[in-house]
Order: structure tokens, then sequence, then C-alpha cells
């Protein structure tokens, strides 16, 4: 099929489309033990998008009783590691080839522009796939230093069953980032898509098969977090529990872990992330550019969104005007014209949560400097579900907008005079996911970035990534890192085994 490059085109394959709403298990689509389905509402058009199996704790069980045969047979972790990589690589390009249906699913289901899913997430999860799959046979075991009579050998344990349960944000590169450090090590995995974003989850759960995952290995069980998402958390069988969610979530599940078999957790969660301009700033368009890419891309629905500016009264006028200027110039629309680039917020429920912060912003004493409560959308049918680009400038650094997760487009200014300041305003924050800093003074830079609490800092740049950088936050933006040969660990156990010559 030739690749849809209008927005007609790209209609016409959504009205074609009929996509698989079952869950995966045990290498077979099967629809939820009780026959009950939820329905997603589509965000562009309010439409039912699909019925979707709703599983619940019968569901899980089952899910994660095939795991545990599986991982207990060996029948994938005992493959030779050249076999596995061969395995996840034919996946990670079966992922490729299906770019088309699967960036049309998570597009529909969430609102994301067809040429993000298309450009960024579906082939972010498929590099997410390959880069893990090259480990399988380059990573060695370790050998400590012992005398000469003793042997001890450090192994790398795959740990069993790994739970993932993934947000709507980014479904289905956050979904690679834990699929592919847990099935590189031999894990079995049960993945939770968030209710909001199954679709494409789903459809990956296929072509593994197709690649050639054993049954069992991989599991797809739709369902509501509180339902199927809470029954994952809570199950005696499962080791980990690899999350990405809002830090409320991630507290129960810290706790739901602590009460039952005191599984371990890894938890990606919310983020408030600063970025601070000084007067120094040699490059302001560059800094306006990132700024506003930084908290509008994904319409604000980021977790590392840089959703806080801390700027140097000298400039923030200045500032404030470029911000506006790239803010202006970025093309709300439809969702599924491949020229859009911010398209709708995921839910009506969400959308209403964000127009909240934004009324609550005014109450608060911030202005308004750019409102984007009723945008003017070109080509779509209705505003229903867009917010535009927002700026609350001259916040105080203690009201609720400039401290609480407000995951939308609204960029919150407070204005400073010195470094001690802006670094104190950065840090006094519960999260801790990303900050970033804009100065020509390499000192100052080096300076800010040792103090700044954050698991990423960047320097005169925003969101700049690659699969070989560890992503994670410090303090209430969870722990454990996704991406990265470091990712790994979180995936294994180590076993010493002494062997005495002696
Ligand atoms: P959420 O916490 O509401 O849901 C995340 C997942 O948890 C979903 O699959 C949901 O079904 C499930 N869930 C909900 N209640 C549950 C329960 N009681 N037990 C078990 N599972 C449950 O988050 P969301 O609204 O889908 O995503 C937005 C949040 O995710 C934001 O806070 C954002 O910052 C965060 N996020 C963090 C990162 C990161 O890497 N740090 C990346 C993306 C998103």
């Amino acid at each position: 099929m030739t690749t849809p490059t209008t927005f007609e085109q790209w209609q016409t394959l959504a009205k074609n489309l009929q996509p698989e709403t079952r869950a995966f298990i045990n290498g077979e689509y099967q629809s939820a033990q009780s026959e009950k389905t939820f329905t997603r509402i589509s965000p562009i058009d309010n439409q039912p998008l699909a019925e979707v199996a709703r599983c619940d704790k019968a569901d899980i069980d089952a899910a994660v009783a095939c795991a545990r045969k599986a991982f207990d047979q060996g029948v994938w972790k005992n493959q030779e590691p050249s076999e596995r990589k061969q395995v996840l690589l034919r996946w990670a390009e079966l992922i490729r080839e299906n770019v088309q249906t699967l960036a049309l699913l998570e597009t529909l289901e969430v609102g994301k522009p067809i040429g993000d899913t298309q450009a960024v997430d579906v082939p972010g999860c498929a590099n997410a796939i390959s880069y893990y799959a090259e480990f399988a046979d380059k990573l060695y075991d370790e050998i400590a230093p012992t005398g000469p009579h003793d042997q001890a050998l450090i192994k790398r344990m795959p740990l069993g069953v790994i739970g993932a349960i993934v947000p709507w944000n980014y479904p289905l590169i956050i979904a690679g980032w834990k699929i592919g450090p847990a099935l590189v090590l031999g894990n079995s995995v049960v993945l939770k898509p968030a209710e909001q974003s199954s679709l494409a989850s789903i459809h990956l759960a296929k072509l593994a098969k197709e690649a050639g995952i054993p049954d069992g290995v991989f599991n797809v069980v739709p369902g509501l977090g509180e339902e199927a998402g809470k029954a994952l958390s809570e199950h005696d069988d499962v080791d980990l529990i690899a999350f990405t969610g809002s830090t409320s979530v991630g507290r129960l599940i810290m706790e739901t872990a602590a009460k039952t078999n005191l599984k371990r957790v890894a938890l990606e969660l919310g983020g408030k992330s600063p970025q601070i301009v000084m007067d120094d700033c040699d490059d302001l368009d560059a800094a306006a550019s990132a700024i506003a890419w930084g908290i509008f891309y994904n319409a604000g629905q980021t977790c590392h969104a840089g959703s806080r500016l801390i700027v140097h009264k000298n400039i923030a006028q200045t500032l404030y005007e470029k911000v506006v200027e790239v803010a202006n110039s970025l093309k709300q629309g439809h969702p599924l014209d491949p020229t859009t680039q911010i398209g709708v917020m995921v839910e009506a429920e969400h959308k209403a949560k964000v127009l909240e912060y934004i009324a609550l912003g005014t109450q608060e004493g911030a202005t308004l400097t750019l409102d984007g409560r009723q945008p003017d959308i070109d080509g779509a049918a209705s505003d229903h579900g867009f917010i535009g680009p927002t700026l609350l400038t001259n916040a105080s650094p203690d009201a609720r907008i400039s401290k609480e997760e407000i995951f939308g487009p609204v960029l919150v200014t407070t204005e400073i005079e010195s470094e001690e300041e802006a670094i104190a305003i950065a840090n006094d924050t519960d999260f801790g996911l990303a900050a970033a800093v804009w100065t020509s003074n390499i000192k100052c830079a080096h300076r800010m970035s040792e103090a700044l609490r954050a698991g990423t800092v960047w320097i005169n740049t925003y969101d700049r990534a690659s699969m070989a950088t560890p992503f994670g936050g410090f303090q209430q933006s969870g722990f454990g890192r996704d991406r990265s040969i470091h990712a790994l660990d979180k995936y294994a156990d180590l076993k010493t085994v002494w062997t005495h010559f002696g």
C-alpha cells in the first residue's frame, strides 16, 4: 500500500480501519472472560471508535499464569541469545513496516497529529526494541576479583514475569522502552495499556507473534486502571511492575507492592520541568523556539514538558514576545492532516481540567499573555477538543499553577534576578524529571546543571534524546530509568556463583 500523504487519504484509511480490540494472551486474541467491553471515544470527533475488551482480574490471572509458564519452561529465556536477537529485530522491522496502521490507531485514539505518530512514536517504539535486541549477544556477565582458588561468577538473571503499565501520552514508545529490555533478558511480559490508548498495543501483539515471540512470552491485557491495572499490580506472581503514569497512581502501586509479594517497582511519574533563561543567553530566538516546542508539543501532554519558564527580568518581555510568535506559528488542526503540528486533548475531562488551571492562573494573579482557550482552528470540523498555546506570565512561584502538573499547553512564567534565585525556585518542587538552562556563561551552566535536581538537564537546548541516554526522575518523578544500558538493571537480579578449586 502506498503511504498516504494527504488529509483525505488518511481520512479514507481511518474510515476503513477495523482494529483488533481483544486481549492477547498465550499467543491468541481473546475477549474478556466476562465478555465486557468499554467504549473508546475518539477525541478527534467525539464518536465511538472501538469496543475494547474490558479485562479484569480473571484475565490478568490467565495472562500472568501463561507468562509464568512460558518463563518456567524456558521457551524464550533458554533460546540462544543470537536467536532472541533475531526475533526482536524482526519484530522491530514489522513495527516499521506497519507504521501506517500503528500510527493511525494511535492518532485516532489519542488525537496526536499523524505526522508525529508516523515519524516519532512508531519508529520510537521499533528503535527501542531493536536497540535492546542488540544487547542479547553483546552483554557479558562478570567474574569478580577473587583469589586464585576461587571463581565468583556474577550473572544477570531474568526476574520472571514483568507487569508493564503504561500511559496514553506516548503509548507505543513507552511500551517499547519497557518491553525491549524486559524481553532481551529473557523475561515474560504482561502489558496493560492505558484505557485511552489500547489499540496500537493490541496490534503490536500480532506482530510479536509473527516475528516469532513464543506464546505466553508477550501478552497485552487492555482494561481500566482500577480493574486490570490494579489486578496486575496486586498479583503475587508478578516480579516487577514497570510503571509510567501519574505520581498518584505510582504511589498506589508502591503501596500495593509492599502489601502483596514485595514485587519490585520502577516508577516513571509526572513532572513540572523548569526552563531557566539567564540574561546572558546569546540566542533568544533559539531559546524561544525550544521553550515553545518544549511545552506545546503534543499539546503539553508530555511528562517532561518544560512547563515552567524561569526568566531573568532584564530579558523577560523580549522572550515572551518571541515565545508568543513561535506559538502563533504552530499549526493546530485536525490530527489526520499531515501538516498539523498540534492536535486535540486526549479527552473532554482532561481538557476541562486544563481549562480549570488556566482560570485558576488568573485568579492566582498571573497575567494571561496568550489565551488558548478558544483557538481558531484551520480545517477542523469543530474546536471541541482543542486548547491552543497559553502563556501565564508573572505567576508567583508558590501558586498552584507553578507547582502542579497541568499536562496541557500552558506555560507558566516567573521572573528572577539572579542565578541563586533561579535555582531556588527551580528546585522548589516535588518533581525532578527534567530542567534546562539557557546561558552563554559556561561556568554558570556548569554550576546550575550540578545544582538542579532533575534526571535530565539540558544546556542551551531542550528535549534532545537518544536511546543511549537514561530517562527518568529525581524525587517524586519516580525512580528507575528507561532507555540506555541502565534500564536493563531493572529487569534482572544478580546471582553470584562461587566455584572453589582448592
Ligand atoms: P495514570 O496514572 O492515570 O495512568 C497510567 C496507567 O496506570 C494507565 O494504564 C492506567 O490504566 C493505569 N492505572 C490507573 N489506575 C490504576 C491503579 N489503581 N492501579 C494500577 N494501574 C492503574 O496516568 P495517565 O493519565 O495515563 O498519564 C499521564 C501521567 O503520566 C502524567 O502524570 C505524566 O507526567 C506521566 N508520564 C510520565 C512519564 C515519565 O517517563 N516519567 C512519561 C509519560 C507520562
